[in-house]
Parts: structure tokens; sequence; C-alpha cells
């Protein structure tokens, strides 16, 4: 008699927040390395991790996350996970979203925070045909005009190229059909706001949940390393386009988020990736949500 392995729990876990049914779903793991962390001593980078029981190099396990928002009857995903951009490790979110009971068909908008591969890449299938046949695909049209830019394609080399080829391919088949759109700031779709992120990428963008009594940010890359850089929201990640503009727009979102309230959702932070901040010291810490019934509010 053979033994399989048991395997993991289904990649999805259901939240009611205020009138937001917000499903996260898990689309795999990427690496955040320690060097690539900057504004402290790596020696005090690797102290934090080492103090999160996290390997002094990194955290190679940071969740990819994207996350399903029923309201009113529309169903709406906050980015769309790796696709087959990023190997194995990485490209399960519509297994989650089928596991969660929801057909790719069934999905009306996709927001995409920015066009790096773990947050487009699953916008398109391996044959290059759109994920969601019907939806609509929102990014912001500072982020879509770089990233489509052939001059800067051209000029682009390494992972910066790759990026750029994959974001191109990620939206074709929407484009080609009239189902993308490129929005200017706060006005993504009815009841969503779109905030200005620019720093990480040039239009890197958080979308605000405002419909119901519980706003819900989807802050995207706002913190890759929660260990490090909620304690030291100063530090900055090699992968940001512009480090100095994405330290300001993580301080200005986090005393945003930790001053009113709100919920948010986080594309890196521990699955589910759903919790509040409270200001602690310098910085802040997660205060993150805890598995419970759906008819059971906070
Ligand atoms: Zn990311």
């Amino acid at each position: 008699m053979s033994r399989t392995s048991p395997g993991q729990a289904p990649g999805f876990q259901r939240f009611r927040l205020g009138g937001l049914l917000v499903t996260a779903l898990y689309d795999g793991f990427v690496p955040i390395l320690a060097e690539d962390l900057h504004g402290e001593p790596q020696t005090e980078i690797r102290r934090r991790l080492a103090d999160a029981y996290l390997p002094e190099d990194g955290d190679l396990h940071t969740a990819v996350i994207g996350f399903l928002v029923e309201d009113d009857g529309r169903r709406v995903l906050v980015d769309a996970g790796s696709g087959s951009t990023l190997g194995p490790h990485t490209g399960h979110l519509r297994e989650a979203l089928s596991a969660a009971g929801v057909a790719a068909e069934d999905v009306d908008h996709v927001l995409i925070t920015h066009l790096h591969p773990d947050h487009s890449g699953g916008l398109v299938t391996d044959d290059g045909e759109p994920a969601y046949p019907r939806a609509t695909v929102h990014v912001s049209r500072a982020e879509a005009d770089h990233w489509l830019d052939e001059k800067l394609t051209a000029r682009a080399t390494g992972v910066q190229k790759q990026i750029h080829e994959a974001a191109a391919a990620a939206l074709e088949p929407y484009r080609a059909s009239g189902r993308l759109d490129a929005f200017d700031f706060l006005d993504a779709v009815p009841g969503v706001c779109a905030l200005d992120q620019q720093g990480h990428t040039a239009g890197h963008s958080g979308y605000l949940f405002t419909g119901g009594d519980e706003p819900v940010l989807f802050w995207g890359d706002t913190v890759h390393s929660h260990t490090v850089q909620l304690p030291c929201p100063h530090v900055s990640i090699s992968i940001d386009s512009d480090e100095g503009r994405a330290v300001k727009a993580r301080a200005r979102v986090l005393d945003d988020v930790a001053g009113r309230g709100w919920w948010v959702a986080a594309s890196h932070l521990p699955f589910p990736g759903l919790g509040h901040l409270r200001p602690d010291g310098e910085g802040y810490r997660w205060v993150p949500v805890h598995f419970k019934p759906l008819d059971q509010s906070y």
C-alpha cells in the first residue's frame, strides 16, 4: 500500500469585513534577501531576521498573495499572482480561486497594484490567453506607460528587461480585446479609490475599498519584509524603481493606515496577509486577523 503526502490545506481564506467578502488567495512564495534591503547596516537587518526565527540571509518563503473582493454581486480580483513567470513555487492563485469555489469566468474586474510579474504574470495562461476571460484589467496609466514603453523596453537589461517583457505579455490579450483600462489616479472602479504609491514602481497603486463601513486598503508592495520594514520603515529594497520615493510612499501609507484604523490586505505579509497596524516605537506592529467562522463579525 502506497502512502501519499497529505499536502497543505487549499490556499484560500475568507473574511467578512463590513459589507465586503474578502478571500485571500495564496499564489506561492518568493525569497526576500537581507542583502537586497538597504537603509540599515546589514548586521542590524540580519539581527532582526534572526530575532524573528528566520534565516539571517532573508525570509526565503515570503508569501505572494492576491485577493478576491465580492460586494453587491461584483467580483473584483486585486492582483493576479505570478502565472508561469517565476517558476513552480509560485503561480497557484487560480488553483486557490478554484478551491474557493469561484470560476475565473466569474471575475468582473482585475485591479493590478503594479506590473511586476508576481502581481500580473497570472493575467495570462501558459498559452498567452486571458486567464480571466470576462474581466476588465485596471492599472494606473503611469504604470502601463512605463512598462509598455518600447524605447524603455529596448534599452532595459537583465531583470528590468524581463519585467518589461512579462508586463507586455500579461496585458496584451486584454489590450487587444478592449478590456484594458489605464486609469488616472483616484478613479479605478466605483467604490474603489486608487492611492498613488509611486516609488516602488512608476505607477504603484494601492486600492482603498471605501464602500463598506470598514475601509480596506490593498497595498501591493508597500512592505516586502514586515520583519524589517515595519520596525524600520526607512529600509528600501533593491527592486524598488526609486528607493527614496518608495520610502516616502511607505511612510505616508503606514501613517494613514495606522492613524485611520483601516484594514490592510498585503501582498507579502504572512498568509492570509490581512490585519491592522499599530504605531510601535519608531515604526509599526502588525496585528493579524484570526481564523474564524464567516458569520462572526469583528
Ligand atoms: Zn511583489
